[in-house]
């Protein structure tokens, strides 16, 4: 049986203002490696193809014909919301016997899917021990369940890895590197946050170290650990430690993380070759940190970045400009105050409502909103959709020039 697993191209996919422009040219160079469809094809044993539009600048049709060329039996589209479009024109183009559709998109919007033309949708964000009895066609709503311990390695030799290979084009340098998960979910609540899982389940540290030196064997000098908040569990991040110290394994990695974390991990995170630590840092300014409901005060945020610097870590910290309690006055101080703490790689977004958020919701029931977009377009997505900006076109655009500014101020 043939199976032919894809990601959604881009072309059409909504507008989301949160990276300007400038960035997001340097962005482009960044590939992601759709590692949940390379886990779930290592847990299948049947002739399976790999293909990921996006990396390929692929349109519509273009994947179409891609995807109809290998006459697979079953389709597995992995779906996120921002290309609900492009995945509403394959459902209708599409000459396959049986397609079934995955990832965030289908947590909300699985019966959307199911009209528009899928034979199955499975919701969860593992579907690994599902999908492995893919053959039996299942239809309809499939809820899946799949601990994170139970599936394999992604396989990544089954795309041209080194195509991914990142080796910092974008504010710091990291050669070929390369990306894993330690665990998935985070149970922090921030307001414009749309991680699905409040749920957070951890690979077992020997699994993630295995993987870690998998990506060395492969060619990675620089591995990221690319979760939703990899340091927000201390005894976990201290048994992944233990597990390189033991090895001996001394490798350059990162992770993508929070503020709030048990510091006397930090010493031993550099020993092992911690290079940098992504966090949202978000605000330096204790009510816009409320009204994210970030669980973090500036007081926090400020010993972070000192035991960092003191460890020789960088910081990569992201903010985000635009909230409606944001003042002038913060504005003028936000880039002294940043250079104060010594946050090497500041990363400047701006508010954007992603669909089914707190914030989204606040704006529809604080008025800012009269309709539900998101709900009028996910039942009918148009190509290159853009949600109106809540606060008006000319509060967009002194937003969009203010972040403009920050991002010159600091490029190197
Ligand atoms: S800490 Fe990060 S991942 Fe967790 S809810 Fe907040 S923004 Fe989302």
């Amino acid at each position: 049986m043939g199976i032919v697993l894809s990601t959604l191209p881009t072309e059409g996919e909504f507008v989301n203002w949160t990276t300007p422009k400038d960035f997001l040219k340097d962005q482009s160079v960044v590939k992601y490696m759709p590692l949940g469809i390379l886990s779930l094809a290592s847990n299948i044993k049947d002739k399976i193809k790999i293909l990921d539009p996006p990396t390929e600048s692929w349109t519509i049709e273009e994947t179409i014909i891609r995807i109809e060329s290998e006459k697979p039996d079953i389709l597995g589209l992995s779906a996120i919301t921002r290309r609900a479009y492009s995945l509403k024109q394959i459902l209708r183009k599409i000459d396959v016997p049986y397609v079934v559709v995955g990832g965030p998109h289908t947590t909300n919007y699985a019966d959307l899917i199911l009209e528009q033309g899928a034979d199955a949708v499975f919701i969860g964000q593992l579907a690994d021990n599902e999908f492995s009895k893919i053959w039996k066609k299942p239809s309809g709503k499939i809820y899946c369940n799949t601990k994170i311990n139970d599936i394999n390695m992604p396989n990544r030799e089954l795309l041209n890895f080194q195509d991914y290979f990142y080796d910092g084009k974008v504010l710091f340098k990291a050669e070929k590197r390369m990306p894993m998960f330690s665990s998935i979910g985070c149970s922090n609540r921030c307001t414009f946050c749309n991680v699905q899982s409040k749920r957070v389940q951890y690979k077992d540290p020997k699994i993630i170290v295995d993987e870690m030196e998998h990506l060395h064997k492969l060619g990675s000098r620089s591995v990221h650990i690319l979760d939703d908040n990899f340091n927000i569990n201390s005894s976990h991040l201290s048994s992944v430690l233990t597990e390189m110290e033991n090895r001996k394994l001394q490798i350059e990695w990162s992770g993508r993380g929070q503020v709030r974390m048990n510091y006397n991990l930090v010493k031993r995170m550099k020993d092992t070759g911690f290079k940098r630590i992504h966090v949202g840092i978000e605000a330096l300014d204790n009510d816009i940190l409320k009204y994210f409901n970030k669980p973090q005060k500036v007081e926090h945020i400020e010993k972070f970045c000192e035991v960092m610097n003191e460890n020789d870590i960088d910081v990569l910290g992201y903010f985000i400009i635009g909230s409606p309690v944001e003042t002038e006055i913060y504005r003028r101080e936000l880039p002294q105050k940043i250079r104060n703490l010594g946050i090497k790689f500041p990363w400047f977004n701006i508010l954007f409502p992603e669909p089914n958020t707190e914030y989204y919701k606040s704006l529809l029931r604080d008025g800012y909103y009269k309709k539900d977009y998101w709900g009028e377009f996910m039942k009918n997505p148009t190509p290159n959709f853009e949600i109106p900006y809540p606060y008006g076109k000319e509060a967009k655009k002194d937003v969009i020039k203010y972040v403009n500014k920050l991002i010159g101020e600091f490029k190197e």
